[in-house]
């Protein structure tokens, strides 16, 4: 139901009419049809009537569907990330992405084309710019583009861009490289903290001999990595947390004594949480490793509130 009334608002949108007006010409066309045609079918037909073409309209991130094709959307770039250079089978190549806003939500560009990743290498485009986007097309609820895709600056306006990152929640199984995403899952396997020490100035990793590799002899910080194995019934994922997060799960106390650690395990084995972070893929083993940068209980009354709402 949630595309029908979508595309009546498109209609809306793009012919100036109102919504009850166009529900009234669905509605007839349907009548006229002897109910053999869905309201979705219908309203298809009175948007090629009213002479709407979609190829052209633009729609807003919150109708964003998986394999929709010919994306046009107007937004505002909230998040710029760094462009990345792979190595895949041979290949050579560059990523470059960003979240892009508007009123309604917001969505995870990536961009493919050497000439688009330009324009943010150069700086054309930047964080807080509005852009115009054509013929993108929606993958894993990503926005992608390609050679045939086109980027522009706009002057448009929008007041009230939702800014908080919109995080889908996904199955282990699901879950892409690079993704944001939360993970309703169990925890079946938890290894004690492993310590660590890190660069004082970078925040890198400093070998055992106490060195930093751009900073030389340094005094490191220690710092703590806990890993975990999640299962939500699709796939089980190892994730990974550090030292900030890892006090959203155990105490400080927990963290450092491991007669303390151990009493607790026991309490988080088996519980099931909901985890949010990033899907990464892991260098050494090739596999995919998740992020974790917060961790909250279930809370099922919570979760019921919210689906009543709906
Ligand atoms: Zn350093």
């Amino acid at each position: 139901m949630q595309n029908y009334t979508q595309l009546v608002e498109r209609i809306s949108r793009s012919s100036g009419l109102t919504i009850e007006d166009i529900e009234r010409r669905i509605e007839a066309k349907r009548a006229k049809l002897s109910g053999l045609i869905s309201k979705e079918g219908a309203a298809q037909i009175v948007a090629s009537e009213l002479g709407i073409n979609f190829d052209k309209e633009k729609i807003k991130t919150s109708e964003m569907l998986d394999g929709m094709k010919k994306v046009n959307v107007i937004g505002k770039i909230i998040q710029m990330n760094r462009v990345i250079e792979y190595d895949k089978n041979g290949r050579h190549g560059k990523i470059g992405s960003f979240v892009l806003a508007d009123e309604t939500s917001n969505v995870r560009v990536v961009l493919w084309d050497t000439n688009h990743i330009s324009l943010i290498e150069q700086g054309k485009i930047k964080e807080n710019d509005m852009v115009e986007i054509n013929n993108a097309s929606v993958r894993n609820t990503e926005l992608h583009l390609s050679g045939f895709s086109d980027i522009k600056l706009s002057n448009e306006k929008i007041d009230n861009v939702i800014e908080k990152r919109v995080i889908n929640e996904r199955k282990i199984l699901e879950l892409n490289p690079g993704e944001q995403a939360n993970l309703r899952a169990v925890v079946v396997q938890l290894f004690e903290p492993r310590a660590f020490s890190v660069c004082p100035a970078c925040s890198k990793k400093v070998s055992e001999t106490g060195e930093c590799s751009e900073h030389g002899k340094v005094t490191g910080e220690k710092r703590f990595l806990l890993s975990l194995v999640l299962d939500d019934g699709t796939e089980t994922i190892r994730a990974v947390l550090f030292s900030e997060q890892i006090e959203k799960l155990l105490s400080k106390e927990e963290i450092e004594n491991s007669e303390l650690f151990m009493k607790k395990r026991e309490e988080l084995l088996g519980k099931e949480m909901i985890f949010s972070g990033q899907a990464r893929k892991s260098k050494i083993y090739d596999n995919l490793e998740f992020f974790v940068s917060d961790a909250v209980e279930v809370d099922i009354e919570k979760l019921i509130a919210e689906l009543e709402k709906q």
